[in-house]
């Protein structure tokens, strides 16, 4: 008998125990829809996964580059830098340590307008509900419940004392939380506009950009600071981290300023002329984020006006239909991003959220059945982020597992990275 070449014989197993992905999609979303598994952790899956095959290569004494490699090739960036990060070094995030019901967030506002929830530094949470400004506890506890005809927008200053809050279409409230006064009140410069976003500095300086482009710089309801109008309905304004530069979104460009200059730094165009997402890094105040709905992300160096990184960035396994909104980390500078997922057969989708360490690394991946995730949120040491999706629900995760070691470890690294030195 001849042989030409040695093909091994095929041999049923049972592989039920091994939890691989499948390869057929509407039996998984049977399974996701069904209810039996309503958070799956991708990144754990990816590591057994992992362990199996270095398991098995030890077990032949196969030497790791001498197997093929099936699946797509990975398209590294051509962008050698990445941006100061401290990734976590095995998958942690698991089932949320708090879902809370928000009614009333699932409006068409909730998808476009960034500043309708907020998260004090005082561990508090606010929203508005029938109007009303609702401060709630982590517990889900309503602390107060204040003011009348108030809108889905709102800020807290950094010190956690004090919350800005629209009321009809262009005034601004400010209540003092500790007395539950309202303190101050004014309104935007220009006649029948709608104030969508409000900002607020480390000195207490307020921010607000409205539907005809007027971002307005106020210190006292009698003293205007600075004013600026731009092209376009303001979708956000967002502050770096040590207040040097400030971003506002439009639909068709992000527009980088001095603050409190308000000079324009640089003009980021977007792709998809859709709702983009960006955010600052929490220690490197020239560097910027920015995600679009087609999955793009570019990470910008703001004082150099280079990229850093730009690629279309996706899940570990799922081919995701949008990205709806990027934020790093406070403590870890790691990107969490929303992906949303469509079934192709069926209504409904997944909602899957992403730790990168880069935009070609993924670290960490949750994904579950509800809705888009238009808004991150993070308690004020960066350990707790919270997701509000258009199914009315604060999913509240504890994003570096129960164990605080793990996060005194990170607190150490990072306060390591914070000390100056030449390069980024
Ligand atoms: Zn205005």
């Amino acid at each position: 008998m001849q042989f030409d070449r040695f093909i091994p014989k095929r041999i049923k197993v049972d592989v039920s125990n091994f939890n691989l992905n499948s390869s057929n999609e509407e039996e998984e979303d049977d399974i996701i829809l069904s209810g039996n598994l309503p958070f799956i952790n991708n990144g754990k899956k990816v590591a057994r996964t992992e362990a199996f095959k270095q398991l098995m290569l030890k077990a032949f004494n196969v030497t790791y580059t001498s197997v093929l490699g099936y699946g797509e090739k990975i398209v590294k960036s051509p962008f050698s830098s990445h941006w100061p990060v401290i990734g976590r070094k095995k998958p942690t995030l698991s089932n949320p340590e708090l879902a809370l019901d928000l009614p009333g967030m699932g409006d068409m506002d909730v998808m476009t307008y960034r500043h309708i929830i907020g998260w004090g530094k005082t561990g508090h949470l606010a929203v508005i509900f029938d109007g009303s400004l609702h401060i709630r506890d982590e517990n889900d506890n309503v602390v107060c419940g204040v003011g009348s005809n108030l809108s889905s927008c709102l800020r807290w200053d950094p010190s956690g004392k004090r919350i800005a809050v629209r009321k009809a279409r262009n005034q601004i409230h400010v209540l003092n939380v500790q007395k539950h006064e309202f303190e101050m009140q004014f309104s935007c410069i220009c006649v029948h506009c709608t104030v969508n976003v409000i900002e607020i500095s480390q000195n207490g300086l307020i921010i607000t950009g409205c539907s005809k482009g007027q971002i307005v710089i106020t210190k006292s309801e009698y003293q205007v600071v600075n004013k600026k109008k731009i092209n376009g309905k303001i979708l956000d304004l967002k502050l770096s981290c040590k207040n040097k530069f400030l971003a506002a979104v439009t639909y068709t460009n992000v527009m980088i300023f001095a603050f409190s200059s308000l000079e324009e730094v640089m003009k980021l165009p977007c792709a998809t002329n859709l709702s983009t997402s960006v955010d600052w890094h929490p220690w490197k105040d020239f560097i910027l984020a920015k995600g679009e709905m087609n999955k793009q992300i570019t990470v910008y160096n703001i004082n150099t006006k280079t990229i850093i990184e730009n690629t279309i960035v996706k899940p570990y396994f799922r081919n995701a239909s949008i990205l709806d909104c990027l934020s790093f980390c406070p403590l870890s500078a790691e990107l969490l991003v929303s992906f949303y997922c469509e079934f192709k057969r069926k209504p409904g989708g997944l909602t899957i959220l992403t730790v990168f360490k880069d935009l070609n690394t993924q670290l960490d991946e949750i994904e579950y059945q509800s809705g888009r995730v238009p808004h991150i949120i993070w308690n004020s040491t960066g350990t707790k982020a919270g997701v509000l999706d258009t199914g009315e629900n604060l999913l509240i995760w504890n994003f570096f597992g129960p164990r605080k070691d793990e996060t005194d470890d990170i607190l150490k690294v990072k306060k390591q990275m914070m000390v100056p030195v030449a390069s980024f």
